[in-house]
């Protein structure tokens, strides 16, 4: 998709104005009711059209991303933009600097539509947990569209966006594709610097893109990797170069199917749409192997226990003081001293869950607990990492449902955080392994005729991003609705 847009781009059968026009207009028409955006940046989009337009018009050459009209999650900082983080708390915040992705898609010469919706502070699996109202799943409006990054996936999958960015915690990106019928990638931690990025939870967050295309999530991630003198944790490796070498690749491959990942709790219709690709990727000369991980079942347990201490120590700096909303100033009858600041300031402007996860997080990491919980964690990680290891010594890339259930319904799930959380059943383990996972559509449930898109996950070897992109490639289908719902070509100006 986007290097046929490119391509028109470049040989001027239509200009970067036009085209941004008619992603903007897609907006007008179809975001009153889907609620992909909290902000959209008109203006900006056009000017920086306008200016590629010219670039061509000098004959100059324009990089893959120049001029094609991209989403940004609303919790990655571009400079003089809103960044909310769907919390109340951030409501008037604007970023006073670019994320490091930003800098590098600036480079690239990419456009901004509009900043996407996300569970507050990207804790949540729906987009119900956004303090600025709920996000809709473009193929059937009365189901979420996953989370956090509701927004971006469907933005995406209604034709809205060509690409956009999301980040995952605990399967933030892969989910909503899922659910929204697209593709959505998740590197290495380290691959892809999170300065800017306001941190959930700083040892599990990665950016990664939610495209239509396998080819698109590798153009991307292209762009957008690498180290960073501002994150000590985005590592040194070779550059990128995903694109270049991406060919479909299933002959020979070594497919793990986690057994564990098959058992209660899968929808069977799901399991039905997976088990069909296992055998297309059989059909195809992957060699299926079974293999057990018994420490995998522990990887919810990890997750939920550290993601909310590192979510504490994160949440920690908006006190009414340092950023965003305070009680001393926003309100009429403000709090006379420091401590009522504190406490008003984050009683009134955050959402429940976040407060949820503050205090289990504080729990978790008081003195006498650490050891007994955020350290024991941190130790089955090890484990779960060293059994990922050995694990990769025999297959190439596992295979896995994104998610137990197609996309659910608004507010089916909303009262009970526990079952929400179960959502991620499959998508935390890569986050707790570091290793890169991806979601590409796998198909679309028939039996109850409900068409709602599933999606299948391929996890890979730290540093393997190129074989998870090539076996994906092969095994990608296009969700036909995407290309019905993309913008029509009646432009208005
Ligand atoms: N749904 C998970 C959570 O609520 C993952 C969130 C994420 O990846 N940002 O924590």
């Amino acid at each position: 998709m986007i290097k046929e847009i490119h391509k028109k781009l470049q040989e001027r059968t239509e200009t970067t104005v036009d085209l941004t026009m008619q992603y903007l207009n897609a907006i007008k028409e179809k975001d009153s009711d889907i609620h992909a955006f909290l902000s959209v940046n008109e203006k900006q989009a056009l000017q920086k059209a306008k200016e590629t337009d010219e670039k061509i018009k000098k004959g100059e050459k324009i990089s893959f991303l120049e001029g094609v009209p991209c989403a940004i999650k609303d919790n990655i900082c571009i400079q003089g933009v809103p960044a909310t983080a769907a919390s109340k708390i951030l409501e008037k915040y604007i970023a006073p600097y670019n994320a490091t992705v930003i800098k590098k898609l600036n480079e690239r010469g990419a456009v901004y539509l509009g900043k996407t919706n996300l569970d507050e502070f990207a804790m949540g699996s729906s987009t119900e947990n956004s303090a600025f109202g709920v996000t809709r799943n473009p193929h059937n409006k009365t189901r979420v569209p996953g989370g956090s990054s509701g927004g971006s996936a469907s933005a995406v999958a209604a034709g809205m966006a060509v690409w956009a960015l999301g980040s995952d915690t605990g399967g933030s990106i892969r989910q909503p594709a899922s659910f929204c019928g697209v593709v959505g990638f998740k590197p290495t931690y380290g691959r892809v610097s999170r300065y800017g990025l306001i941190a959930m939870a700083s040892s599990y967050d990665q950016i990664g893109p939610i495209t239509q295309t396998v080819e698109d999530a590798a153009i991307v991630t292209d762009a957008i990797c690498g180290d960073d003198e501002h994150d000590n944790t985005a590592v040194k490796r070779e550059k990128g170069g995903f694109y270049n070498n991406l060919k479909p690749e299933l002959r020979g491959v070594k497919i793990g199917i986690i057994k564990e990942f098959f058992g209660e709790g899968l929808d069977h219709s799901v399991k039905k749409i997976v088990e069909e690709r296992i055998s297309f990727a059989q059909e195809q000369g992957a060699e299926i192997i079974e293999v057990e991980l018994p420490h995998i079942q522990y990887s919810m347990a990890v997750y939920y226990l550290m993601m909310p201490s590192e979510v504490s120590s994160n949440l920690a700096r908006f006190d009414g003081i340092r950023y965003g909303f305070s009680d001393a100033v926003d309100n009429d009858s403000a709090s006379k001293t420091i401590l009522d600041v504190y406490l008003q300031s984050r009683a009134k402007a955050l959402g429940d869950e976040p407060k949820r996860r503050v205090i289990l997080g504080t729990y978790a990491l008081s003195a006498g607990y650490y050891d007994a919980y955020y350290k024991k964690a941190q130790r089955v990680r090890e484990l779960i990492k060293m059994e990922m290891r050995d694990v990769f010594k025999k297959v190439d890339v596992l295979l896995s449902p994104t998610s137990p259930t197609p996309a659910f319904k608004i507010g089916d799930k909303s009262d009970d955080p526990l079952e929400m959380y179960l959502a991620d059943v499959y998508t935390v383990s890569a986050n707790v392994a570091m290793i890169p996972a991806i979601s590409i559509p796998a198909g679309s449930i028939q039996e109850d005729k409900s068409q709602l898109p599933v999606g299948i996950q391929l996890m890979g070897k730290w540093w393997d991003e190129q074989k998870l992109f090539n076996a994906s490639k092969a095994l990608e289908i296009s969700y036909g609705t995407v290309a019905k719902l993309a913008p029509t070509k009646n432009c208005s100006r």
